[in-house]
């Protein structure tokens, strides 16, 4: 990780590019071709939004950019390497190593406590020893306010803040790109405003890219840059000045 680290600052390759990237499902005899042509480049330490209706392709495009899934023509990069030519256990360990997902369903393991959650990954992908694993578990839940809860099982937390922890969950590893697929959908506004901004926060500590995908044109105003995804294209790129300035 830290080799690919520093090869990626000596060629200074923007930290996420696509190619000409497309993906059409296949089911059956249907072909739906869900991302035409995508051409993008992310540069690192960015506060990144995709927006646009439901079906438009946001989450197929996280799917791409977190190697969950490969294109069906194009290519992906994610900090200098193929991510769209590797082997699945290639891309199962760089996912590891340098990608944290955050999801609208929160996706947190009910019979683990919340301290337990955010340690999981440290424990299974990164094999960091115990000692170092507890301060990260600490200092996150901590970062997001959830230390006081961290006895506490998924179901006794309300929506924010499962996706608080699962926020704690996606940053513990340390990864350089955070992606979070419509993270707000099942929260109300005012806790949705306070996870975005939570996220920003967050990005702004320790520097991680984030890209989120929302259907919420409403909570896109931290993002620094957005896209806007309508049928498989990108058809706006639009910078916001005013970004993590409200609160
Ligand atoms: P969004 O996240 O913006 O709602 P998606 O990326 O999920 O959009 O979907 C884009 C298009 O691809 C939609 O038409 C959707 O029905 C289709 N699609 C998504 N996933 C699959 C799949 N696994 N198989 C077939 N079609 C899919
Ligand atoms: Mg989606």
């Amino acid at each position: 990780m830290i080799e690919l680290k520093d090869s990626v600052t000596r060629i200074n390759m923007p930290l996420v590019k696509l190619e000409n990237a497309g993906k059409n499902y296949i089911t059956g005899e249907i072909s739906t071709p869900a991302l035409k042509e995508i051409n993008l480049s992310i540069e690192a330490g960015k506060f990144i939004s995709f927006v646009g209706p439901s079906g438009s392709g946001k989450t197929t495009l996280l799917n791409l950019i977190g190697c969950l899934d490969r294109p069906t023509s194009g290519r992906v990069f994610v900090a200098g390497a193929e991510v769209s030519a590797m082997d699945r256990k290639t891309s199962a360990k760089f996912r590891g190593e340098n990608i944290g997902f955050i999801f609208q369903n929160f996706n947190l393991i009910p019979v683990l406590t919340v301290y337990e959650n955010v340690e999981y990954p440290l424990i299974m992908v990164q094999n960091v020893q115990p000692e170092e694993r507890r301060r990260r578990v600490t200092e996150m839940l901590d970062k997001v306010g959830m230390a006081e809860q961290a006895h506490k099982y998924p179901a006794q937390l309300s929506g924010g803040q499962k996706q608080r922890v699962a926020v704690a969950r996606a940053l513990a590893p340390r990864p350089r790109l955070v992606l979070a697929d419509e993270p707000t959908a099942n929260l109300d506004h005012a806790t949705a405003y306070k996870v975005i901004g939570l996220m920003h926060a967050m990005k702004k500590e320790f520097d991680t890219t984030f890209i989120f995908a929302t259907h919420d044109q409403k909570i896109v105003g931290e993002a620094e840059l957005i896209y806007t995804i309508e049928d498989g294209l990108i058809t706006e790129t639009r910078e916001n000045a005013a970004a993590g300035g409200k609160k």
